[in-house]
């Protein structure tokens, strides 16, 4: 999910960098951090950090243009035979 951020409109609220902390840092008082690629899990957090923006300065693209990060894995990707095994000894 692609993540922009008007900055010319953002006034610094921190109301994005309170509600998806893993997308969105306040670097001093003032200076927004971001990050430009979010994962499909930060979905919800992001639906609340552009809703909750004041000055509605936070654009989330969902297309899946480019590179978009939806991956399965295979059923049984995990399945891998991990037995006993010990070493034995005292
Ligand atoms: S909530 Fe909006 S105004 Fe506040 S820091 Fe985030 S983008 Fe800027």
């Amino acid at each position: 999910m692609r993540v922009v951020v008007d900055l010319n409109r953002c006034q610094g609220y921190a109301q994005c960098a309170f509600l998806a902390p893993d997308v969105f840092r306040m670097h001093g008082d003032e200076a927004l951090l971001y990050v430009p690629q979010a994962g499909v899990e930060q979905r919800e957090r992001l639906a609340q950090a552009v809703a909750a923006c004041p000055v509605q300065a936070i654009l989330v693209d969902d297309g899946e243009d480019g590179d978009g990060g939806r991956r399965t894995l295979p059923a049984g990707a995990l399945a891998d035979g991990a037995g006993g095994h010990g070493g034995g000894g005292r």
